[in-house]
């Protein structure tokens, strides 16, 4: 076995039409985070790769960008192998390499340990499965039966001896299109191991892919629910902004930012669920740049700082503690700025309102309080 580095070459060059998405699928969200994050990720986490390339279409460098961050990435070319060979020619001194598809997004570190082991004998190898369903011809109608028990469904990540599969894509015929380089290694006469692939690196192509491969994530996610509660003074000359809506009133809350309580309740339940302190924390009254803020801007930090940690913001429920103003002519108004800022449907978010029997300082119409607790689902 040559010694050298492992690299794995993420290939995510397509436009991916299939998907009914105007956004290539690879940088669609699917379980919580960018298609192409997840494999990414898994990858760069496994202690037996050194490097993670990812090979992307000349005008997606923004889009890996967003999805992911600031990656080692190369360019392409209009076929898949073309975007391989691309990706081939940018690893150097890499002595093994494992080429994989973004479209599957979910790659379990059981099948890389294989690849590897597996690759200690082979220059090539790749996870396959069984076919399970009947397989038959297919023409104007159902044709002859072909039988399955001689097939299997080949999957990425393909692990390769460098010089190898270096060789097999130079000598291709260039009018053929593969739709694999495993099959290119076989094509200048060296074997090619299989090991047992998962069904968790299906690829996802069309639109019922993704919910099948969200379905499959989502054991791997938790829930999380917390609270928040905050309270501000009634003051007059103030204007009263509740749930991120303008409400017409003699007083409004007063404090450093606009002093929406409804806002900063749920803000904190939000960070709470990640654990990332409290608003305080993230915009101190101490600050001047937050003196009058609009605390929409607050509630969606939030939601940024729960998505960074693939989260997937289920639901927010809000109680308003007054005596006045009355919540309910403005509830549908507040319901739909909260779901725009959390970017969740409206149905995700329920707004309640209770007096407090005119007791205490809700009672006396001193301040406003408010409590929220909010679900979410995060990686385990
Ligand atoms: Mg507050």
């Amino acid at each position: 076995m040559q010694t050298g580095p492992t690299v794995a070459l993420i290939v995510a060059a397509g436009q991916g039409t299939r998907s009914g998405s105007a956004t290539p699928k690879q940088f669609t969200p699917v379980a919580g985070r960018p298609m192409i994050a997840h494999a990414h990720a898994a990858l760069a986490a496994h202690p037996g790769i050194d490097r993670v390339v990812v090979v992307i279409g000349d005008t997606q460098a923004d889009a890996l960008h967003a999805a992911v961050g600031e990656v080692d990435h190369v360019f392409g070319g209009a076929t898949r192998r073309e975007s391989v060979a691309a990706g081939l020619a940018a690893i150097g001194d890499a002595a093994r390499v494992l080429i994989h598809d973004a479209a599957r997004p979910f790659v379990p570190v059981a099948v890389v340990e294989r690849l590897l082991a597996a690759l200690d004998g082979t220059p090539g190898a790749v996870p396959a499965l069984p076919v399970a369903d009947t397989l038959a011809r297919s023409g104007a109608a159902l044709g002859d039966i072909v039988p399955r028990d001689a097939l299997v469904r080949v999957q990425t990540p393909q692990a390769f001896d460098v010089a190898a599969i270096r060789r097999a894509h130079a000598d291709w015929d260039n009018s053929v299109e593969a739709t694999d380089d495993a099959q290119m290694l076989r094509a200048i006469g060296l074997d090619v191991a299989m090991v047992e692939g998962d069904p968790m690196l299906d690829k996802i192509t069309y639109p019922a892919d993704f919910a099948l491969a969200e379905a499959r994530a989502l054991p791997a996610l938790v829930s999380r629910s917390a609270t928040g509660y905050d309270v501000h003074r009634l003051e007059a000359g103030e204007e009263l902004w509740l749930g991120g809506v303008l409400i017409p009133h003699d007083r409004g809350l007063s404090g450093h930012s606009d002093a929406d309580v409804a806002l900063h309740a749920i803000t904190d339940a939000l960070l709470g669920t990640i654990g990332a302190g409290d608003i305080g924390t993230h915009f101190p009254p101490s600050d001047p740049q937050w003196r009058g803020a609009e605390s929409g801007q607050f509630l969606a930090h939030a939601a940024t700082l729960v998505r960074a940690e693939g989260g997937i913001i289920d639901f927010v429920d809000l109680t308003l503690i007054c005596e006045a103003p009355r919540i309910g002519p403005h509830r549908a108004a507040m319901r739909s700025r909260i779901a725009a800022l959390l970017t969740i449907a409206e149905r995700q978010v329920s707004i309640k309102a209770t007096t407090s029997e005119r007791l205490g300082f809700t009672g006396r119409q001193e301040g406003i309080a408010a409590q929220a607790i909010a679900t979410i689902r995060v990686p385990a």
